[in-house]
């Protein structure tokens, strides 16, 4: 059986999405830019693709939802912005994320530290959640940006996303937001939450890889990082990704259809390996089921390096992650356990599981299996584990 339990880090393309894109291969590849039929053939499709991503996250019409290679983009379109638009030009030297950002936006926040601009890194609970009144807490009359993700790719973790947004908005600081792991996960309203700018990336919820969005809250758009044409208003050049857009809408579309099946049934499956999991004994969940995506488990098994797990559960079929890059020599711990101070030798046995709308009970109860006798197997050639068969009470926090 080959199980894939890693949707966090991509998703299988919908098969409908897929069909939506298929014409633009090969039958309407027009440049929707040039002056003949083929380009007009795709005025439609686009329009309509964009509609759906407009309606995904509630963006009114005069708001600015621009079309990027993915997410990555378009963090960094924000940071490098916001250095062009306010650090350098002096009007501001001072930006807050949190400490447990993806690695695009961290990256970017210690480009701009090295141009001088000062960073304020979050810090998260015990439960690895920002909690919101440290942003209120950190901003000054010269903090640009505040950037916290809505929904952490590691854990799952939901953070306040609404409390973060009135915080900023009455304070006059513009809030971005890297929504990657929020949307289809949970609904997202920018207007709602008082989002200047937030991130998407549709082959994290069932579409294509390549493409990603930045929506600009009107009045406040960025200085583009691409610049070379007219396209996406004049936001960012580069021949319109027709197929991608396309297939973005369609994701989109679906996404919101499904939210509820998500936050249901999804969670029924999650919850049912969770509770296996957390069944064995010395297993370990950080932040509570309530206060996290219906599809996440970050789980600790103690006396498992991670990567040994994840090579006894590849052998059987099961993709699942570690969160943390492996090096041969190094491996590393997870970023996310670290910051909420675990202890070393946890911190470097965190697995991540990550379901969707395309899991199936047969496949959660073959995951149950093989990663009983995994750990069993793991623990019994441990030099630091002292082990005994499983079926012993957890003596660590269960994440129930
Ligand atoms: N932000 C978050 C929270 C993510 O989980 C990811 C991907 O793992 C990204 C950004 C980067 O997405 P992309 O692959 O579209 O650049």
């Amino acid at each position: 059986m080959r199980v894939y339990l890693d949707n966090n880090a991509t998703t299988i393309v919908d098969p409908h999405v897929f069909e939506e894109m298929e014409p633009f291969f090969v039958q309407k590849y027009g440049n929707p830019n040039s002056l003949h039929q083929f380009a007009s053939d795709t005025h439609k499709p686009l329009k309509e693709g964009m509609q759906k991503i407009y309606a995904g996250i509630h963006a009114p019409n005069e708001d600015s939802v621009v079309i990027t290679s993915c997410a990555t983009e378009s963090n960094n379109w924000v940071f490098k912005s916001i250095y062009f638009d306010y650090i350098l030009t002096g009007r501001k030297n001072h930006i807050i994320i949190s400490e447990v950002e993806h690695p695009s936006v961290i990256a970017c926040a210690k480009f701009l530290e090295s141009k001088g601009c000062k960073v304020t890194y979050l810090p998260i609970n015990s439960e690895g959640i920002v909690e919101a009144h440290t942003v209120a807490a950190f901003i000054t009359d010269k903090t640009a940006l505040v950037s916290i993700m809505w929904v952490n790719n590691e854990t799952g973790a939901i953070f306040p996303i609404h409390e973060i947004g009135e915080i900023c908005k009455a304070k006059g600081v513009l809030f971005h937001t890297d929504a990657v792991q929020a949307i289809g996960k949970v609904p997202v309203d920018v207007q709602a939450a008082n989002i200047d700018y937030l991130t998407m990336s549709a082959h994290k919820f069932h579409g294509p890889k390549g493409v990603g969005a930045l929506y600009m809250k009107k009045d406040k758009e960025l200085t583009p990082l691409l610049h070379g044409g007219s396209q996406m208003g004049g936001h960012r050049s580069g021949t319109l990704n027709v197929a991608g857009i396309v297939g973005m809408g369609k994701a989109m579309e679906q996404a919101a259809d499904s939210l509820d099946y998500e936050m249901h049934d999804v969670k029924e499956m999650r919850d049912r390996l969770e509770d296996a999991l957390l069944a064995m004994k010395d297993t370990f969940v950080v932040t509570p089921r309530e206060k996290r995506v219906a599809n996440t488990i970050l789980v600790s098994f103690r006396g498992v390096e991670g990567e040994a797990m994840l090579w006894d559960l590849n052998r059987a079929g099961i993709a699942a992650s570690t969160g943390s890059a492996c090096a041969s020599e190094d491996l590393e711990s997870n970023p996310v356990m670290e910051a909420i101070g675990a202890e070393a030798d946890l911190a470097h046995t965190a697995i991540r599981f990550s379901l969707s709308r395309y899991t199936t009970p047969e496949e959660i109860d073959y995951v149950i299996d093989v990663v009983r006798t995994a750990a069993d197997r793991l623990r019994g050639i441990s030099s630091s584990y002292a082990y005994a068969p499983d079926g012993h009470d957890c003596g660590l926090s269960t994440g129930h």
